[in-house]
């Protein structure tokens, strides 16, 4: 089968820098699960996997317009410490969900003073040129369950994340979960 835009496709990666740097080893024998069509991955690393099939290996050299974007300075913001609530231990480098025009971004936060905390929306890897290092490990449809939640799910599906807004529905996700081993 092969990768086409509207396919469910599990990677093994490793992701360097030009220099050879590696940013991330991938996890060893772990599976990146991604939609394809949907911006789950980079739009570089999309083009890269159609047409390809399970065994395939590649290296493609991604600029940031193609991985993770230009870094926007806008992006970084000075807030008030108050802003993010009483007593709240805050240290650079943690990251935090900010809610930005309706939506829940992730920001690392890059300083902290007396008074005010500088927070980055940029992603980590904004602005730089990736070297994806790919193999790929399965092809295959979409689940309804995918198509309807507009993403790729991995074996460990939900269990890893800690979006909020799934904390209502995980009862009844588990259920289904079930019912499909069963
Ligand atoms: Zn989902």
């Amino acid at each position: 089968m092969k990768i086409t835009k509207d396919k469910v496709v599990a990677i093994q990666f490793e992701l360097s820098d030009p220099s050879g740097e590696i940013l991330d080893d991938g996890g060893e024998g772990d599976e990146w699960y991604l939609m394809m069509g949907v911006g789950e991955a980079p739009p570089g690393l999309e083009k890269a996997l159609e047409g390809k099939q399970v065994g395939d290996s590649f290296k493609v050299t991604l600029p940031p317009a193609d991985a993770y974007g230009e870094r926007e300075e806008q992006l970084v913001q000075k807030l008030p410490k108050t802003d993010l609530g009483e007593d709240v231990e805050i240290a650079v480098g943690d990251q935090l969900e900010a809610e930005a025009d309706g939506s829940w971004e992730l920001v690392t936060v890059v300083a902290v003073d007396e008074d005010t905390v500088t927070i980055d929306g940029n992603h980590e890897l904004a602005g730089k040129t990736l070297v994806f290092d790919v193999k790929v490990v399965e092809v295959r449809d979409p689940t309804d369950e995918e198509l309807q939640h507009g993403h790729a799910h991995g074996p460990h599906s939900h269990e890893d994340e800690d979006w909020d807004e799934w904390d209502e529905e995980d009862d009844d996700f588990d259920e289904d979960e079930e019912e499909e081993k069963a």
